[in-house]
């Protein structure tokens, strides 16, 4: 299994930094974010290091699948039974911060905001 050891997410993986986990597999973890957005706000990762979604090649069909099919499970599993929104977020554009891969899967009983504003610079 690929690991980058000064990748905070690696480190979560490993059990070197804690994490509130939800969801573990071969491939795939699924903990709570440390800052929610919202009343449900979970972070799917692969288990390889993956930097983000623009470095991915085509042996990584398997894992971006598995990550969407475990999205929905644990949103739905997390309370969010009418709908939830994920997001990945991808280098200097996307506003990445943390270089894995990651899939933001945001929710709760109420709807959320409406998608990003293009004027936000904060
Ligand atoms: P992004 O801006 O898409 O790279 O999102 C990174 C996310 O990782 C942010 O929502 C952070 O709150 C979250 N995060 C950073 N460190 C931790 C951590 N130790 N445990 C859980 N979530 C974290
Ligand atoms: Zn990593």
């Amino acid at each position: 299994m690929s690991t980058d050891p000064h990748c905070i997410f690696c480190k979560i993986i490993e059990n070197v930094i804690p994490s509130s986990r939800v969801y573990e597999d071969d491939e795939v973890l699924v903990f709570k974010d440390i800052h929610p957005s919202a009343p449900v706000h979970l972070l799917v990762i692969p288990k390889r290091h993956i930097t983000g979604l623009s470095a991915v090649q085509a042996a990584d069909q398997q894992v971006l699948g598995k990550m969407m099919l475990v999205a929905s499970q644990v949103a739905k599993d997390a309370g969010s039974t009418d709908g939830f929104r994920t997001i990945i977020n991808d280098g200097r554009v996307g506003r990445q911060d943390v270089f894995h891969l990651h899939m933001h899967v945001l929710g709760g009983p109420t709807p959320l905001g409406r998608m990003i504003a293009m004027d936000d610079k904060t």
